[in-house]
């Protein structure tokens, strides 16, 4: 990306973070905020693009990836999208084949569900980061294997580092049973937070179990309002 493109993206994302926070602080009922230079951050948080350029070197220290069996068959890397600045990041499994194609995660039918979840607590997918747990897409969408997630986690793991969100978001069985490092079930998982780290973590149903369970959007709504309260804390 040119870099005067490069830095108006990375303004839209302070600017969404921004307004994100006015968003939380009127929802508490704040009308006004006092204007010091006691209020402002220290330096360099005042510096976001600081988060960018981490992201940016991670992506380059991935490089072309053949560090597992799943670069012979994949079209493009799904490293991650979003907000480097994001306060909550989605993580979950690895890329299907829409998301392979087009290098992003989250973009077919359970990324649509997605980012209307992300709209339901009024936020959208700029505002948030979206990742998954491995990057290259397994063949016909089988379970990533043990092999795979141990040279592709410290990747996320790293990415997670880098934008030090409050809270992640972990989607579906796969997501959540990694992260947490446990074989409990996600209908045992879900509702209510763990540490993970410096951040909180919750972990809900995974969109594409959504879509083919739609009974549960009740489950994900509750999760998602945990999501929004602690967002907003
Ligand atoms: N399912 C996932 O877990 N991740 C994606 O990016 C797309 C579908």
């Amino acid at each position: 990306m040119e870099k005067s493109n490069q830095l108006k993206v990375e303004l839209g994302q302070v600017i969404a973070s921004l307004e994100d926070y006015l968003r939380c602080r009127k929802e508490e009922g704040v009308e006004g905020l006092p204007v010091s230079g006691e209020v402002l951050p220290p330096s360099d948080e005042r510096f976001p693009a600081g988060k960018a350029h981490l992201l940016r070197n991670i992506r380059q220290e991935l490089g072309e990836c053949t560090r597992c069996k799943l670069h012979r068959q994949r079209t493009h890397i799904v490293f991650g999208v979003g907000n480097p600045e994001a306060r909550l990041v989605f993580v979950g499994e690895g890329p299907g084949e829409d998301e392979d194609r087009q290098g992003e995660p989250f973009v077919g039918r359970a990324g649509q569900l997605l980012t209307k979840i992300i709209g339901s607590i009024n936020l959208s997918r700029d505002e948030v980061y979206i990742a998954n747990i491995i990057k290259c897409r397994p063949p016909g969408n089988r379970n990533p294997e043990p092999d795979e997630i141990r040279a592709c986690e410290p990747f996320l793991i790293k990415q997670l580092e880098a934008i030090g969100p409050k809270i992640i978001c972990a989607l579906g069985t796969f997501a959540a049973q990694t992260l947490l490092q446990t074989d409990e079930k996600i209908s045992r998982l879900r509702g209510r937070f763990f540490s993970y780290r410096e951040a909180r973590l919750i972990a809900t149903f995974h969109p594409a179990f959504l879509l083919r369970n739609p009974e549960r959007k009740r489950d994900v709504w509750e999760d998602m309002k945990m999501i929004r309260e602690e967002y907003c804390r």
